[in-house]
């Protein structure tokens, strides 16, 4: 099995920039998922599921400055290319000292963005990255390395518990179906279910576990997770 394509988390308020690094990134064969303000770009660097973070200075509502800040004042490690602006040359000093792995001045060429972009996923990819920490409530999970704390505190999941979890959290805002959970974390093929109680007894424990109010029950459906 090979690995997924590192996911690249692109905070950008210009439309056709946002566009233009999309188009370009996805051709490279990244995958991308965009914010358009600070405060999106913010949320969704928190949740540490971005490989890498190309992060405009000049937003809305939270500057790429303040966006960095939080992320690593939240121990969110994911490495980040700054655009900063030509007519501001200090832009740069700030972001290194903010934690930024790199910097591109607009107006820039692509293939400049592109060549930084694979130099810093190259640095970095190999160091353990607590950015794949993703936290919720007073719980926080380490995908990568199966660890779930509460308060820092290690709290045990069994393996079926952790793997619903990640789904769960993968999905999350969307409804998963028992039948998802048992193709996915059990393995069953369609047409081959055994009881789908199986899948809320499961639920049960996880829920008693990680606190019942993030996941939710969808009558008839499945369930949802919420943070
Ligand atoms: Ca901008």
């Amino acid at each position: 099995m090979s690995a997924p394509k590192p996911l690249i988390l692109i905070v950008e308020d210009e439309e056709d920039m946002l566009l233009g690094l999309q188009h370009n990134l996805e051709f490279e064969g990244y995958r991308t998922i965009a914010a358009t303000t600070g405060r999106e770009g913010l949320e969704r660097a928190l949740t540490g599921v971005a490989d890498l973070v190309v992060l405009d200075v000049m937003l809305p509502e939270l500057n790429g400055f303040e966006v960095l800040r939080e992320m690593r004042e939240h121990k969110v490690r994911t490495p980040v290319i700054l655009l900063t602006s030509k007519s501001l040359e200090n832009d740069k000093l700030e972001g290194f000292s903010l934690g930024a792995d790199d910097y591109v001045t607009k107006p820039f060429s692509i293939q400049e963005l592109l060549a930084r972009v694979r130099a810093v996923l190259a640095r970095t990819r190999d160091r353990p990255d607590p950015g794949r920490v993703f936290r919720f409530g007073d719980i926080e999970v380490d995908f990568e390395q199966h660890v779930v704390r509460r308060d820092q505190e290690p709290l045990t999941l069994a393996l079926k518990e952790f793997e619903i979890l990640r789904l769960l959290v993968r999905y999350r805002g969307e409804i998963v179906t028992r039948e998802q959970m048992l193709q996915e974390v059990w393995g069953y093929a369609p047409g081959n279910f055994p009881e789908t109680r199986t899948v809320d007894n499961h639920i049960a424990k996880l829920r008693n576990k990680v606190g019942a109010q993030f996941i939710e029950t969808i009558p008839k459906l499945g369930y949802r997770f919420r943070a």
